[in-house]
């Protein structure tokens, strides 16, 4: 008995790959992961999980590394004597979060962010957050959002905290393009300075560094995404009135010149103006990738569902650096937000949504690729295996978005090969 199968890839006739669906065992990370790079991107927020030991485990173990100052996350612990009743829990919410705003004044922007334990599923954290905002109000802004690995796997939880920002956007009736995602603060100023030079007079980024700083939205707002798991975002988005391009996204030379020419149709700007104003980036992309090119075409990749930037890359990886995509895998296929990558990517990539780990780690080791990208849990089996593997949690943590970054980009399809072979020539 097989739990896949298989469908037209695209609706709207794009193209004619066929998707293979899944839904077995899945290895994925849960939102609470995207805190990570959350805590980084918007300054003065405190993401506060109520969770149980393993989401504070999780979220030491994934951050641990990186923390060089007192950290802006951190876990409310419920245990058997929170079990008591729910008003204890609200209680112990109410002062943890008192303790909490007491000792960090800086802190501007609390979010509650829910996980898997039964006893903080039945607490209501929307209505904890509005209640804590009623109190903090005028010192701290209180939301919540589920980073729970039931409802949400890795990215999700980027997309379910952004659309917990959007109804309190101030409203506006500008014509103003709104760049959504988290990128990092580098690669954000690079586009806002590309956009400036395409004459795009009002520009915002959601998130923003700071909670005071946050973009505007209406009926004149036109958002790109800079990522493609933001698929709840957008809807909260276009309640509000707001519009998406649709475009591919900004990973390597081509789509990033494609999202730019997406944003510079949409506001007007004359293709000479827009030439103008990426002929020099573009160019030294280009020369970053010849390189890389040169070591990985041919090179034959598969990608295991994790982030859902699978799709994204696998066109970046066959189009731009010649290699060879058998499989790319996503926990989840917008359809509607991946139809022009769809539209670039070449019928011979299976694609493959959901999961169902056995087939795939089954169809993964028949392959032998020379690199797999795959989520931490299934990296060291596989390397065991004698695979040489990519994590790809790295991709959200490292700035891969634009042409300065479209190098960083291919490095890090080169790195795990390149420590391969210096392996090989130490143990031969
Ligand atoms: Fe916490 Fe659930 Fe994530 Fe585990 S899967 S760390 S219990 S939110």
């Amino acid at each position: 008995m097989t739990n896949a199968v298989a469908s037209p890839a695209n609706p709207s006739g794009c193209d004619d790959t066929e998707i293979l669906r899944e839904r077995g065992q899945r290895e994925l990370f849960c939102g609470l992961t995207g805190i990570v790079w959350l805590h980084r991107k918007i300054k003065d927020a405190f993401f506060l999980v109520v969770g149980s030991r393993t989401c504070a485990h999780l979220l030491q173990s994934a951050a641990g590394v990186m923390i060089f100052a007192e950290p802006r996350f951190g876990t409310a612990i419920l245990d058997e004597r929170d079990l008591a009743g729910m008003a204890d829990c609200n209680d112990e919410l109410d002062r943890v979060v008192a303790e909490l705003l007491a000792r960090r004044p800086d802190i501007r922007l609390l979010f509650l962010v829910g996980s898997c334990p039964s006893e903080v599923i039945k607490l209501d954290l929307g209505r904890a957050a509005s209640r804590l905002d009623a109190r903090h109000a005028g010192a701290v802004r209180v939301l919540a959002y589920s980073g729970s690995g039931i409802e949400t796997s890795f990215t999700q939880g980027e997309d379910a905290c952004l659309a917990a920002l959007v109804p309190g956007l101030a409203p506006s009736r500008d014509s103003e393009l709104l760049v959504v995602g988290s990128m990092a603060d580098g690669v954000e100023d690079q586009f806002a300075r590309l956009f400036a030079a395409m004459g795009i007079g009002k520009v915002g980024f959601l998130p923003a560094r700071e909670a005071a700083a946050m973009p505007t939205v209406g009926p004149g707002t036109r958002f790109l995404l800079a990522q493609p798991f933001l698929a709840q975002t957008a809807r909260a988005l276009e309640s509000r009135g707001a519009r998406r391009i649709p475009a591919p996204y900004p990973l390597g030379v081509e789509g990033t010149t494609a999202w730019l020419a997406a944003a510079a149709a949409e506001f007007g700007v004359a293709p000479d103006r827009l030439e103008a104003a990426i002929a020099l980036p573009q160019e030294r992309g280009r020369r970053a990738l010849a390189r890389y090119r040169a070591q990985l075409a041919g090179k034959r990749v598969f990608l295991f569902p994790d982030s859902q930037l699978e799709i994204p890359l696998a066109r970046f990886l066959t189009r731009e650096l010649g290699m060879r995509v058998i499989e790319a895998g996503t926990p989840y296929l917008h359809r509607e937000h991946l139809a022009e990558e769809r539209a670039l990517l070449s019928a011979d990539v299976r694609l493959s949504e959901g999961q169902d780990v056995e087939r795939q780690l089954d169809r993964c080791l028949a392959a032998r690729p020379d690199l797999t990208v795959c989520g931490l849990g299934l990296a060291n089996p596989l390397e065991a295996q004698g695979l040489t593997t990519k994590w790809s949690i790295e991709l959200l943590f490292t700035p891969v978005q634009g042409y300065d970054q479209a190098g960083d980009l291919a490095e890090l399809f080169a790195r795990p090969l390149n420590r391969r072979a210096r392996l090989k020539e130490l143990v031969p």
